[in-house]
């Protein structure tokens, strides 16, 4: 994001700010790097679960070495010694062993998942934090549905590789260690024999773990595209409906579910090829011990009870050194996944406070734009120079073609985006020298397409101030023209306005913003006027509404109506990122540019329906219209 880091007038004092790096290097994801991370970030806060769960392991591991010298006594002491009480003994020592042993996996089992569970919440708030923490520019480049999926998927991904891989690992290592412990200790020869298979399996594993964690990486790439898709195509359902394009997006939808498919496939053919080497290999081993062991056996160099052991030893050693081979693949799957998630965890904010940042000291709220160069991260130079002036308690318009650069101009005010150059100016201060809160909080923004909670309209009202009272948003709703409509919805203020306030229709949902930034009371207002046109009844209500809004506040709207420009005390002329002319509607028609031009084209239907409302000003607009 260097375009809020470019050198401007402010460039020395910025450089105080403290910045992070924007989001992790791909080195950081290497799997060590991963491992360690996850490790720190999640286990470490948790090491009291991961305790007992390592005790737990531990006794697991013990009970299950102690099995093959059981079965070696029963055979070398008791049968050949028909001794009777030490084979009652030996049998409720192995009934009181994996009861042992049973308790202990349970306590693994609790605290796994124990873990596993904080581990999904805190990386899900954390993310969530994160998201809602950065900037306006980064959340923009990402589509809404891939961070869904990275909530629901990979976060889950990122818990299996703890459980799974880190836990059972330790878990599983810790038995097959055990038990090659009693085998090197029943006999050396036999126990190197049956291990020189494993470091073949290793190998293989690892070729395993490369190809899994490439489909894997694919696989989370292709849910993420999906769940896009589906926000999108659920989000315009009505375009994808009034223009018959229900079939294609069925198709793009089944072709990313098959794309998915095929990845998922891939990576579980790669670990389900283990299965194969590793049964073989596991085959190898025991046959070579079975044969030397027996030949050791004939020769009376072992006792029946030692290779009896033994063999049972590698039985028990079979299924934990499986789940160690396998560690390799879930773990890269794992990986995979985080390279997803910790991006998120480690963006940081460009556009904060200054340490030495104090509150806004308001007077007037009078706006000055000096000089604003700013370039969108993709190189879009939008603006290129703007310098306007917004006096106390003004009404300043902004018109101009669409890409001009006006709406970029007013997400400068509340420092949605920062310029690369020059500054905008609230009462004499400069707006990156006080503290965010305060400048937003000095701010009400009324947007284009007004957005509402599917909440009640008095949640949607008092969004910015869920402490007011019910009488205060009453006010706000009866000075925004909105009371009466509520009053007559089926439960009036605790009416919920559904999705996106689908409920309601474009004139009621409009109020209901201006409601929210009555009652909000901020001394300047950000307005960017709807396009889409209402009808008369409707429009009238909204313009009382504004009008009431605007009133006392100094107010930078994006004007798209006649009504509203000829209120405005200065207008602004805005296209491809200059300001091109300023002045009065009246001054500016005379001159015969390009708001001319515009307001020919574009507000010819203001001035019909004006027409009977202000037929003087109307006639007024047409002659002025017809001279330029
Ligand atoms: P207006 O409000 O006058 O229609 P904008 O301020 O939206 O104009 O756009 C000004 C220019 O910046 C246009 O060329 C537009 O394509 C570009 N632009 C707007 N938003 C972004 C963005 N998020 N990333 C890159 N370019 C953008």
């Amino acid at each position: 994001m260097s375009d809020t880091t470019a050198p401007g007038p402010q460039a020395d004092t910025q450089k105080t700010v403290r910045r992070k790096p924007v989001s992790s290097s791909p080195d950081d994801l290497k799997t060590f790097a991963v491992l360690k991370r996850t490790a720190t970030d999640y286990l470490l806060p948790n090491w009291r679960l991961v305790a007992a769960s390592l005790i737990g392991s531990v006794v697991v591991a013990g009970t299950t070495g102690i099995l093959p010298w059981l079965i070696q006594q029963v055979f070398d002491e008791v049968l050949d010694r028909k001794d009777i009480t030490k084979l009652i003994l030996i049998a409720v020592g192995t009934i009181g062993v994996s009861a042992f042993k049973g308790a202990a996996a349970y306590t693994t089992n609790i605290t796994k998942n124990a873990i596993g569970q904080r581990i999904i919440s805190a990386i899900q708030s954390r993310m969530f934090t994160r998201i809602m923490r950065a900037d306006l520019a980064w959340i923009s480049r990402t589509h809404s549905g891939r961070f869904i999926s990275s909530f629901m998927n990979d976060a889950g991904r990122v818990r299996d590789t703890v459980t799974m891989s880190i836990i059972d690992f330790t878990q599983n290592s810790l038995t097959v260690v055990a038990l090659m412990g009693s085998m090197f200790f029943m006999n050396w020869k036999l126990a190197l024999l049956g291990c020189s298979v494993i470091p073949f399996g290793m190998i293989y594993m690892r070729k395993l773990g490369k190809k899994t964690r490439k489909a894997s990486r694919q696989g989370l790439e292709g849910t993420g595209d999906l769940s896009a898709h589906i926000s999108e195509a659920l989000g315009g359902i009505r375009v994808v409906k009034a223009y018959n394009q229900e079939d294609r997006e069925i198709t793009r939808v089944s072709d990313k579910v098959q794309e998915v498919l095929r990845h998922s496939m891939r990576g579980f053919r790669a670990k389900a090829k283990a299965s194969p080497l590793t049964e073989s290999l596991s085959g190898v081993g025991i046959a070579g011990v079975i044969y030397f062991g027996g030949m050791a056996v004939i020769d009376a160099h072992l006792t029946k009870g030692e290779l009896m052991a033994f063999i049972s030893a590698m039985m028990l050693a079979y299924q934990p050194l499986k789940s160690v081979a396998n560690t390799q693949t879930i773990m890269q799957e794992g990986v995979a996944a985080a390279a997803r998630v910790f991006p998120i965890l480690d963006v940081e904010p460009e556009i904060v406070s200054r340490p030495d940042a104090k509150p806004i000291d308001l007077k007037h709220g009078a706006i000055r734009f000096e000089d604003v160069n700013f370039a969108y991260a993709d190189g879009t130079h939008a603006l290129k120079g703007i310098s306007i002036e917004v006096p106390r308690g003004h009404t300043v318009a902004l018109v101009g073609p669409s890409g001009g650069g006006k709406s970029t101009t007013l997400n400068m005010v509340p420092r949605f985006y920062d310029p690369s150059s020059g500054r905008v100016v609230i009462d004499g201060q400069d707006i990156r020298d006080v503290t965010l809160s305060s400048l937003r909080q000095s701010i009400s923004l009324v947007t284009q397409e007004p957005f509402l909670f599917d909440d009640t309209v008095r949640a949607n009202i008092a969004y910015g101030r869920p402490d007011a009272s019910d009488a205060e948003i009453e006010e706000a709703a009866r000075n925004a023209a909105a009371h009466d409509f509520i009053t007559a919805l089926p439960r009036g203020y605790e009416t919920r306005v559904g999705e996106a306030g689908m409920k309601l229709s474009g004139g009621q949902r409009q109020r209901i913003a201006i409601a929210r930034a009555m009652l909000k009371n901020a001394p300047i207002l950000l307005l960017d006027e709807a396009t889409s046109a209402l009808d008369t009844a409707s429009e009238l209500q909204v313009q009382t509404a504004l009008s009431a809004l605007m009133k006392g506040r100094t107010t930078l709207v994006i004007a798209h109506r006649l009504s509203t420009i000829k209120h405005a005390n200065n207008i602004y002329v805005i296209d491809d990122g200059r300001v091109l002319e300023s002045g009065d509607h009246a001054s500016l028609v005379a001159q015969g540019g390009l708001y001319a031009e515009l307001s020919r084209s574009q507000f010819e239907r203001d001035v019909s329906d004006e027409d009977n409302a202000a037929p003087e000003a109307a006639t007024a607009v047409k002659a002025a219209v017809a001279r330029a």
